[in-house]
């Protein structure tokens, strides 16, 4: 068989632990046999971000600014107990956050949908994409504990000279104060990642925020989506027969527990922190999780939502057999395969990576699956396979 050429290369980013077993697994079941495959590799193991003193996640990101399509690894994420498992020179930051801050993304999770595995919402027939602002508010915030009665202020100081102030709150009495942010440059960069999302994926995008209270704040960003999408979006969204939908907060929650799915939802940052983990359990199973930061000016990089799995990884390593199912994963190198491929008017590969998912879930609903999924699944014939059983499953499909 001729295998699939590429022109121009994925960036390649391997991570750690589990995730990294199955990353080798998957490329050397699914996607060596059929294609020849041009990536830039960066290793993102927490050991060479060490040796590299983290320069590799930064190469990393560049990279992805270059070729404009990358796959990644999950990666460890260090605290203080990771600095000494590794002997580590530094707590490194998370990869994913310095890679986000440098392609200016918005990360859009979409859970993979499958017969057998019913979503908890029973009026929840398609997948729902979550896309999270991810700059400011309360992840940028100062706080204060009020000890005792005085007088609490917000105070902004131009640097023309002009100075406003306003009372939080009088105190009588000991509270709490926090004071927060957010800019119009990351809003505008959500808003305009968030509506190029839309249009390609041909799926309406609705927008919630607090505004009738938040009159200011909340206000800003529903007037800056309001604005960027009039200007530049609206024709193109009624071209394509989407729609651009905003309402406040808890109109958009209770319509979505009533809708059929098959949306983007844009959320403020802590809204779509709470939300997404909503959204990924009512769906069944965070191995079941997809994840791409697309970034306002093109640039794609796919990912699984969930870790790199530790538990597994120590079982792998004492020989024991392990459930990890790796779906969310094949589904990050599909969805860079298809982007690569439609970026390079590879027709090839675009169907090749529509095959490899149409393939991934035709395997789990005649009945073969990870014991996460088979714990759950409604089907009758379900046979509970270990991690490389699983994907071995798959290649025997794929090769039909
Ligand atoms: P995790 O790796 O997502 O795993 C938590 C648990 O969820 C697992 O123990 C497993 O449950 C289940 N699970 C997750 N993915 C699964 C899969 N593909 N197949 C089957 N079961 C799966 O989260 P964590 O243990 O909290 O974090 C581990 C490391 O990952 C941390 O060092 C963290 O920093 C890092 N992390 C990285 C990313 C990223 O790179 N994007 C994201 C989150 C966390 P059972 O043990 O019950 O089977
Ligand atoms: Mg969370």
């Amino acid at each position: 068989m001729n295998k699939i050429k590429m022109t121009n290369p994925i960036v390649e980013i391997d991570g750690d632990e589990m995730t990294r077993v199955i990353w080798e697994a998957i490329k050397d079941e699914l996607i060596n046999p059929f294609i020849e495959l041009n990536t830039e590799y960066y290793d993102l193991s927490l050991k060479n971000r060490d040796l590299t003193n983290d320069q590799i996640t930064i190469d990393s990101a560049m990279a992805t600014k270059k070729h404009k399509v990358a796959v990644k690894c999950a990666t460890i994420t260090p605290n203080a107990q990771r600095v000494k498992e590794y002997d580590l020179k530094e707590m490194w930051k998370s990869p994913n956050g310095t890679i986000r801050a440098i392609l200016d993304g918005t990360v859009f999770r979409k859970p993979i949908v499958v017969k057998g595995i019913e979503p908890f919402v029973r009026t929840w027939k398609k997948p729902i994409t979550i896309a999270r602002h991810a700059y400011g508010d309360i992840y940028k915030d100062v706080e204060l504990i009020a000890d005792g009665p005085g007088e609490a202020y917000l105070c902004f100081q131009s640097i023309n000279g002009k100075e406003e102030k306003i009372m939080v709150h009088n105190f009588k009495d000991k509270g709490v104060l926090l004071g927060m942010h957010n800019l119009d440059s990351s809003i505008e960069s959500f808003a305009r990642s968030c509506f190029n999302y839309a249009l390609e994926v041909k799926e309406d995008l609705w927008f919630g925020t607090k505004d009738t209270i938040s009159k200011k704040y909340d206000h800003h960003f529903k007037d800056l989506f309001q604005e960027i999408f009039d200007n530049e979006y609206k024709e193109k969204f009624s071209d394509l027969g989407i729609e651009y939908f905003y309402t406040l907060i808890d109109d958009i929650v209770a319509r979505i527990m009533r809708s059929e799915g098959g949306m983007i939802w844009a959320c403020k940052n802590y809204d779509g922190d709470v939300m997404s983990d909503m959204v990924a359990s009512a769906f069944g199973s965070l191995a079941m999780m997809t994840s791409v930061l697309a970034s306002p000016e093109g640039f794609y990089e796919y990912e699984a939502a969930h870790g790199t799995v530790t538990k597994h990884y120590y079982q792998h390593l004492k020989g024991a057999k392990t459930s990890t199912n790796s779906m969310a994963t094949i589904f990050a190198w599909s969805g860079a395969l298809r982007k690569r491929g439609q970026m390079d008017n590879n027709l090839e590969l675009v169907s090749f990576a529509d095959k490899l998912e149409s393939t991934a879930i035709n395997t789990i609903e005649e009945g073969f699956m990870t014991k996460d999924l088979g714990l759950m699944s409604t089907l009758e014939n379900v046979k509970i396979l270990d991690t490389f059983e699983f994907l071995k499953a798959i290649r025997k499909n794929l090769n039909k």
